[in-house]
């Protein structure tokens, strides 16, 4: 362990951070927060070490900010405390071969986004192909962000969330002290006692994507991912690297019949199995949102004429190497799909990177548009908030969650669309308030949908987090005697409550 010693940057005038520096206000969910005492801007470990020091030496705390692409407001500043940014900690990824997990890793400061590191492990000079395989949709996330939020996303079918690729990581924690920390060598010395046998085998855990609380197995690295800032700030993160398939093709399936999609997609996944790479979906709600959108916007909203179509649309993504292979994929595909009554004519395939792109971008479209609509709404209308839904089942139970948004939503009433990681049975439900009034009765509906989605088996989080706004799910997936189990080891780690306060407790 070791601690840092230097000061680092900091904005202390009011004035300042409520204008150049407003951008800490906030993050992608619509939390109102209020106004930090000072931003800090560290720009190496050393820096980040003193800033916690400094605020638990002061009995004060910090919030920690990413990337704020978070859509639960964890990063959103309470008021009051030290903003701590991690956006300075951008010094170069450093690969290296590991003989011991026999792949390439890359040892990545935590302030480094997505996006950046893909450029940078395509420039860089490692065989060609390798590359981080998880892809939270937001390339403005920072490493730290995103290991903190355990994120995952559509090519998690594939690749499983960022957890399965942390190798290790450097953390700050609560008193300001850095430790380094190995998967598997839980019993290092450098892993100082506070850290030991924290393994907690009767806290249930859903067979399901889940980033909803500690992930306690004994092994610290664990601990850490998805903590969401309340146990330490990550300040670098060892990554596992792997080869990329050569050629991704993807496909939008428009669906006839929102009925046949639970069928549909178990068929895909059995038959096409790991020839999957994503297996994405956007309700009939979604393509008319989009198409509104286009009508309003035209080129720049990204969207493309959509077909007209009552159903939905599935995208599937699926690796191949060379024709062949790509011939007899698609052979299998367009068979599954008119199985189901999916037109071929009326779907569309893409292999050229630039078509891909625009695959991604109509994805990306819908929460974005969603976000911005909400907004504009909110503007007119004080305490006018988005609702979302972030649950996880396990796949058997698919048909039995979408029926029941379907039952939810028609006794709720309330204007809302469906999309996102059908392939991982995880959908995010999107309400579009317009009244104070659809808040309470949408926030009644999304904690029906949340109760069933655990009576089911499944998560109350699959990948978002609880962050400040949806601490109330926590009590619907644990008993209270788990939930005390976790909550006592932020007392442990944090007993003074400098990291992240009103962060998932
Ligand atoms: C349009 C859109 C689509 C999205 N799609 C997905 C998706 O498909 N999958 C998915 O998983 N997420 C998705 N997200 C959510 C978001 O992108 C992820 O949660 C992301 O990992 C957050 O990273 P960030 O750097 O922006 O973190 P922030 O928003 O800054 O912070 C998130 C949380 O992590 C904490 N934190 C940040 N950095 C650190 C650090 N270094 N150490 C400790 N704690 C830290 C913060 O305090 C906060 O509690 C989406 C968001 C948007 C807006």
């Amino acid at each position: 362990m070791s601690g840092g010693g230097e000061p680092c940057p900091v904005i202390a005038d009011a004035g300042l951070i409520a204008s150049a520096y407003a951008r800490y206000l906030s993050d992608e969910s619509s939390l109102a927060g209020g106004m930090p005492a000072r931003i800090l801007l560290p720009r190496s470990v050393g820096e980040l070490s003193t800033a916690v020091r400094d605020a638990a030496g002061r009995a004060g705390s910090v919030t920690v900010s990413g990337g704020r692409t978070g859509i639960v407001g964890g990063a959103v500043p309470r008021g009051g405390e030290d903003l701590v940014s991690t956006g300075g900690l951008v010094g170069n990824p450093r690969p290296r071969w590991s003989d011991e997990h026999g792949s390439w890793m890359v040892a990545v400061p935590a302030g480094i986004t997505l996006d950046a590191l893909r450029a940078f492990l395509v420039s860089s000079e490692l065989p060609p192909g390798l590359a981080y395989p998880v892809d939270p949709t937001e390339g403005g996330a920072t490493v730290g962000g995103s290991v903190a939020t355990n994120a995952s996303g559509a090519r998690t079918l594939r690749y499983g969330p960022t957890r399965d690729w942390v190798l290790g990581m450097s953390v700050v924690l609560a008193d300001g002290s850095v430790v380094h920390l190995e998967r598997g060598r839980a019993g290092a010395a450098a892993v100082p006692e506070v850290l030991r046998g924290l393994h907690a085998p009767g806290v249930r855990l859903p067979a399901t994507k889940h980033a909803a609380g500690y992930r306690l197995t004994g092994d610290p690295v664990d601990l850490f991912i998805g903590c969401e800032g309340t146990l330490g700030v990550i300040a670098e993160v060892d990554l596992r690297l792997c080869e990329v398939p050569k050629g991704i093709a993807g496909v939008c399936a428009f669906l006839p019949d929102p009925a046949g999609c639970p069928d549909l997609v178990a068929g895909l996944k059995a038959g096409l199995g790991p020839d999957l790479l994503a297996l994405e979906y956007f309700d009939a709600r979604s393509l008319r949102l989009l198409s509104a959108w286009r009508a309003e916007a035209r080129e720049a909203s990204g969207v493309p004429a959509l077909p007209d179509t009552p159903g939905g649309m599935l995208y599937v993504e699926m690796p191949y190497d060379g024709e062949a292979q790509l011939e007899k994929l698609a052979d299998r595909l367009t068979g599954m799909l008119a199985a189901h009554g999916v037109d071929g004519a009326a779907t569309w395939a893409a292999f050229e990177p630039d078509e891909l792109a625009a695959m991604r971008t109509l994805r990306h479209a819908l929460p974005e548009r969603v976000n911005r609509l909400v907004a504009a709404r909110a503007a007119g209308v004080p305490g006018l908030t988005k609702l979302a839904t972030d649950l996880a089942v396990p796949d058997p139970a698919l048909p039995a969650m979408m029926e029941t948004y379907r039952r939810v939503f028609a006794d709720a009433g309330l204007e809302h669309v469906i999309f996102g990681h059908i392939g991982n049975a995880h959908l995010h439900a999107n309400l579009l308030p317009s009244t104070v009034e659809e808040i309470g009765r949408g926030r009644a509906a999304c904690l029906e949908l949340a109760r069933a989605a655990v009576a089911l088996g499944g998560s109350v989080s699959g990948e978002h987090g609880i962050g400040k706004l949806k601490k109330a799910l926590l009590a619907i997936q644990y008993t209270p005697a788990e939930l005390a189990e976790l909550r006592s080891v932020k007392d442990r780690l944090d007993p003074c409550g400098v990291l992240n306060p009103g962060v998932l407790w």
